[in-house]
């Protein structure tokens, strides 16, 4: 939560430095310069889940049956769509969901 504060302040830092025009960028160090450059570009290190809904895609044997849902997961940093995964479990009908 500390580092999360911490990159939100300096973010809210940058975009004060870039309304405010060249004049101020050229008053700050080099070090400060760079410190922003690398805090502000985001690298999707913290990717989120959001599932979706459970599909049956096929039969299994007795009450069991085979289902799929979709996962797509986001950048927990700055929101971005990342990437879709699928995960597949037999189900049971009226019952918990049991794991292959
Ligand atoms: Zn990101």
């Amino acid at each position: 939560m500390k580092n999360i504060a911490k990159k939100i302040v300096v973010c809210a830092l940058a975009f004060t430095l870039l309304g405010t025009g060249t004049a101020v960028t050229k008053t700050i160090t080099p070090d400060f310069d760079t410190a922003i450059t690398a805090s502000a570009a985001c690298n999707h290190n913290m990717p989120r889940p959001k599932y979706g809904e459970w599909k049956k895609i096929g039969n299994g044997y007795g009450w069991y049956y085979k289902a799929r849902r979709e996962i797509k997961w986001y950048c927990n940093s700055c929101g971005k769509y990342l990437y879709t995964s699928y995960e597949t479990k037999m189900m049971k009908y009226g019952d918990d969901l049991i794991a292959v």
